[in-house]
């Protein structure tokens, strides 16, 4: 194995046409950042790069249906992706953006480079084509039928539900998105990066030089090498991205996919003039932290751009993640079906590390997860609040009790003090083992497992018992109690980042360093700790209850979203609808029907007559905000009895795809028993 001196996190950078979520958060950013405090605890030199990826079809689409400029989506998402990773904690060293002049600059010269060095494949190629708009179709402005599966939605480049990736010509029944027209072909002049040409490297570097990668990402890495690699456009035609730097290229961008990565480069100088330390020198790890959404870029395509420059590092581990879904269901920026982080952060004030360490122990490491808000409370009430603030808890209680704070001597050990302190060190070894191969859910139990250990021994022990027959004892005991709890804040800071802040604070602890782990006189006899708050709150089932009831809200929003109108019936006479008596009446006096829900007693004046109508609208309106209000009723409907109550005809009602009931009424008045027809 290669020793490195310095580790480059890179993180993938977030969409800048929507707010992030809990998906992104398990996926990416909290491991990556779990990653980036470890090595930082170890004293080890690393940076943590983030960015937003603000070019691509998707951002002009949006601008376009809310009547704004791609820059305007972009500020307006990047302030807030920015704002609530930083009140998060997650701990970049620099969160830049791609529509920056130095991304810009960056990425440009990066194609000049391999451009001029003859890297590219020019193509002249019949792409779809607008000729309502006059203007070529990138592959996320056309839609249609998945080859594949069969998925009528498919996108231009990639069916979002079998997640294969295709070529738009390969769609069946392509439909341009702006104008819904069917496109025609028209040709255009692209670059492309001859991948076919890497495919001997790539088939060394991967599958025989990174057998040790993850199997999820090896996996789709061979799965795409062995069907063979094509040559990929790295320009596009749209007007929204980094202009490609040659004259012939006019209207043309670069590809979002050849310029969100160059976003770490321009991440990186926008830090430090040092930057190529961290780019070039070979004894720099480099790391990329993505969902499973990008391997193929991040370990085919993005590699096969650094080896034809020729001057950078190649990664050398990218630890992808699977997917975690919401209550059952993919989570979708589109429907709405998300934990977003910027309402969770209002919604839960101080509750950052909780939501961390429900992802990390749920994390979709080796297989798509489940987010459910059961089990979000029961992590914090059952673990957090039950292991973790329980043992500390009472650890520090009694010693304010017993010593006024003061940390007691160790006496003599006996078998099981020995046992415990040692176990110290053996779980030091085995998160470390954890975290050095990515993983984090491991590592988490693992660390966990000391507060557990606490837990254990102070029930054990009963401090609170011996303190009457042998106080002596009951120093030695106090003192392991400290001694794990000041190796619990080392061991959980990559995890839980505030809350161990807050538990220094309470044991005056500074030394937040990897290496002191494992020693077991961390807080020296004598040594003053403050008096404790508690560490976590119970989380109440009305809190959760109310998380649950906006995603029910949110599902039927969807619902009615995308409701499909009923096919019409079958074709009527004139006549028969004529036999129909239809007319205009004033309700004069309405009152719900007793021991029903839905059932309402209602007056109405028809202009023919005053008369009696059951209608089953209790749900939808109250009986007096009605009164006065012109419906529609079908007078000549036989009469029927309906709970006792004689209904004389009936008021037509139009039905919402969610079942509510509205009336149909006149758009402004006309007189009572005026025809419908
Ligand atoms: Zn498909």
């Amino acid at each position: 194995m290669t020793s490195y001196k310095r580790t480059l996190i890179t993180s993938a950078l977030p969409y800048a046409n929507g707010p992030v979520h809990i998906g992104h958060l398990a996926g990416v950013y909290v491991p990556a950042d779990i990653y980036a405090r470890y090595l930082r605890l170890k004293n080890e030199e690393v940076l943590l790069i983030g960015g937003s990826d603000e070019h691509g079809v998707p951002i002009t689409l949006k601008a376009k249906n809310e009547g704004v400029t791609p820059q305007d989506i972009v500020d307006k998402y990047h302030g807030m992706i920015k704002d609530s990773f930083e009140r998060f904690g997650i701990s970049f060293d620099v969160y830049s953006r791609t529509s920056s002049k130095i991304h810009h600059e960056t990425a440009a010269g990066f194609f000049k480079k391999l451009y001029d060095e003859g890297k590219f494949v020019e193509q002249t190629s019949e792409q779809y084509y607008d000729e309502e708009n006059k203007q070529f179709l990138a592959d996320r402005y056309i839609v249609g039928t998945c080859p594949k599966c069969s998925f009528e939605k498919a996108y231009g480049d990639q069916c979002e539900s079998c997640g294969t990736s295709l070529s738009p010509t390969e769609l069946i029944n392509p439909k341009s998105m702006i104008s819904g027209n069917t496109p025609v072909l028209k040709e255009t002049k692209h670059w492309y990066l001859p991948l076919d040409q890497y495919e001997p490297w790539l088939k060394e570097w991967i599958l025989e030089g990174h057998k040790e990668w993850k199997s999820n990402v090896y996996g789709q890495c061979k799965s795409w090498i062995d069907s063979g690699l094509n040559p990929r456009a790295v320009t596009r035609d749209l007007n929204w991205g980094v202009p490609v730097p040659i004259d012939e290229a006019e209207g043309k961008v670069l590809y979002v996919w050849f310029d969100a990565p160059i976003g770490y480069i321009s991440a990186t100088k926008e830090l430090t003039p040092d930057w190529e330390k961290w780019w070039k020198d070979e004894e720099t790890k480099m790391l990329h932290f993505i969902g499973k959404d990008n391997i193929v870029f991040h370990c085919i395509i993005f590699p096969t751009m650094l080896k034809a420059e020729g001057s950078y590092n190649l990664p050398e581990n990218v630890p992808a993640n699977e997917f975690l879904n919401l209550e059952g269901d993919k989570i979708s920026t589109s429907r709405n079906w998300a934990v977003w982080l910027h309402e969770y952060l209002e919604e839960f004030p101080g509750k950052e590390d909780v939501l961390k360490y429900t992802l990390t122990a749920n994390a979709p490491e080796t297989k798509d997860n489940d987010f459910t808000w059961k089990d979000f409370q029961a992590r914090n009430n059952n673990e957090l609040v039950a292991v973790l603030g329980n043992f500390v808890n009472r650890a520090l209680v009694l010693t304010q009790k017993y010593y006024n704070g003061e940390v007691p001597a160790l006496g003599e050990l006996n078998e099981v003090d020995q046992a415990t302190l040692a176990e110290i060190g053996n779980l030091k070894t085995e998160v470390e083992k954890s975290l050095d191969n990515y993983r984090f859910r491991e590592a988490l139990k693992l660390a966990m497992d000391l507060a557990r250990l606490g837990n254990k021994y102070l029930a054990d022990e009963e401090p609170w018992k011996v303190i009457k027959t042998n106080p002596e004892r009951v120093k030695t005991v106090m003192n392991i109690c400290l001694q794990i709890t000041a190796n619990l804040t080392i061991m959980l800071k990559p995890f839980l980042p505030f809350s161990m802040d807050k538990l220094c604070g309470f044991i005056n602890f500074d030394k937040l360093d990897w290496s002191e782990l494992g020693r077991t006189d961390l807080l020296p006899a004598g040594h003053q700790t403050n008096k404790p708050e508690l560490l976590f709150e119970k989380i109440e089932d009305a809190t959760i209850e109310a998380q649950v009831q906006k995603l029910l809200d949110t599902k039927k929003a969807n619902e009615v979203a995308e409701a499909v109108a009923k096919p019409a019936k079958e074709n009527c006479t004139f006549d028969d609808f004529m036999k129909m008596d239809i007319r205009t009446a004033t309700i004069l006096e309405a009152e719900p029907v007793a021991k029903t829900k839905k059932l309402m007693k209602i007056l109405v004046d028809t202009g023919i007559d005053k008369r009696t109508v059951v209608s089953g609208i209790a749900e939808y309106y109250k009986a007096e905000e009605i009164i006065g209000k012109q419906v529609s009723v079908l007078v000549n409907l036989e009469p029927r009895k309906l709970r006792g109550i004689e209904s004389q005809g009936m008021i037509l009602m139009a039905e919402d795809a969610d079942g509510t009931l509205k009336f149909v009424s006149p758009e402004s008045a006309v007189k009572n028993g005026s025809e419908v027809r």
